[in-house]
């Protein structure tokens, strides 16, 4: 009965209880696995809850991705191709995803597997609870090297410190989504967007199911170190000018150090009539350390301002190329960013 309305209703203007959004950079090789998964799981939702909509963005992939999304499209049910102009990065490919999806829910997972689809069915499970968002939180993060483990750690630690907001450990954007969630976070119009802080700033009831995360199926990690660098600084800087307020308390702190040092030539000069010639090592360390210090100073503000043009310009977050369909929705225009 259920799914006799569903299928009714899908030829008109469809509603689906789950749409999937999937970035996907370059994963040729791994996608045929991926769409069995999903065919899988979505045939199991589709039991119990409804119909799924599955959103691949294709981040300008250069290898044969785009081809095989449309490939899917072409035969699968419910899907969605979208094509961005360039490669946006992970975070765009998700906010465009998050934009296009007209599921009542929206999970977000990587294409290489590494988050098992299966998993939305205990997600939608504590949805169904009452949980706007549903967190798969790693129990095991797989083969992943050591390094990455402790900086990821620390990392965690330092922005919670520095935002005040508790980010839930070892998830990454594998989450469920409620449209009302799904709706606030369209408000934010951060050119920078770390998702994994800006969702549990949202609020709204949350919870956590946990998953073993295995390894990549095939290909390699999109985050090398430089990336995963640049990641973390825009998390921090997203979520938190703290950075420029240690920068203004750490020279004040200096400022005095250099207050007293002055006190003491004074005092050497004229009380103890010392010469001054031997001062010059002190000066010069004075004026490296001074130097460097303040550059370093300037280059944390260097990065707000960057991100204050960045924002101030306006542009759009990600610009799509093209859109696949393969139900009878409405026609669709790019959506404006
Ligand atoms: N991805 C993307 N654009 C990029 C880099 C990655 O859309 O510029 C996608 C990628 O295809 C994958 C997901 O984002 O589906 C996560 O990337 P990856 O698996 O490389 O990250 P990791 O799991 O190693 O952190
Ligand atoms: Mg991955």
């Amino acid at each position: 009965m259920r799914r006799l309305k569903y299928t009714f209703s899908s030829m008109m203007c469809p509603n689906y209880p789950l749409s999937i959004i999937i970035p996907i950079y370059n994963e040729e090789r791994g996608l045929p696995a991926l769409f069995l998964e999903l065919e899988r799981v979505c045939g199991k939702i589709l039991k119990e809850y409804g119909p799924v909509e599955i959103v691949l963005v294709n981040d300008g992939s250069t290898d044969k991705s785009w081809e095989l999304i449309t490939k899917q499209c072409s035969f699968g049910t419910n899907y969605v191709g979208v094509n961005l102009s360039r490669n946006f990065g992970h975070q765009l490919a998700l906010a465009a995803g998050l934009e296009i999806a007209r599921g009542d829910a929206v999970a977000s997972l990587d294409a290489d597997l590494q988050d098992p689809p299966s998993v939305l069915l205990q997600m939608m499970e504590a949805h169904r609870q009452g949980y706007d968002v549903v967190y798969a939180t790693r129990r095991e993060r797989g083969q992943e090297k050591f390094i990455k483990r402790i900086t990821a750690w620390l990392f965690y630690i330092f922005i919670e410190k520095l935002s005040g907001v508790p980010i839930p450990r070892n998830t990454g954007d594998f989450r469920l989504l409620s449209r009302r969630v799904l709706t606030e976070l369209s408000r934010l119009r951060e050119t920078h967007r770390f998702l994994r802080g800006l969702v549990p700033w949202l609020g709204f009831p949350q919870t956590q199911i946990y998953y073993d995360r295995a390894d990549r199926s095939t290909g390699e990690t999109h985050y090398p170190f430089r990336k995963m660098l640049l990641f973390a600084f825009d998390g921090i800087a997203s979520m938190s000018t703290k950075p420029l307020r240690l920068a203004y308390v750490f020279s004040l702190l200096l400022f005095m150090v250099f207050v007293g040092y002055i006190f003491y030539v004074l005092y050497d000069h004229f009380i103890r009539g010392g010469e001054l010639v031997p001062g010059w090592t002190s000066i010069m360390s004075a004026i490296t350390i001074f130097g460097a210090i303040q550059l370093l100073m300037f280059g944390v503000f260097g990065e707000y301002i960057g991100r204050i043009y960045e924002q101030a310009k306006n542009r759009p977050l990600f610009i799509i190329q093209e859109i696949k369909r393969t139900e009878a929705g409405p026609p669709t225009s790019p959506p404006k960013n």
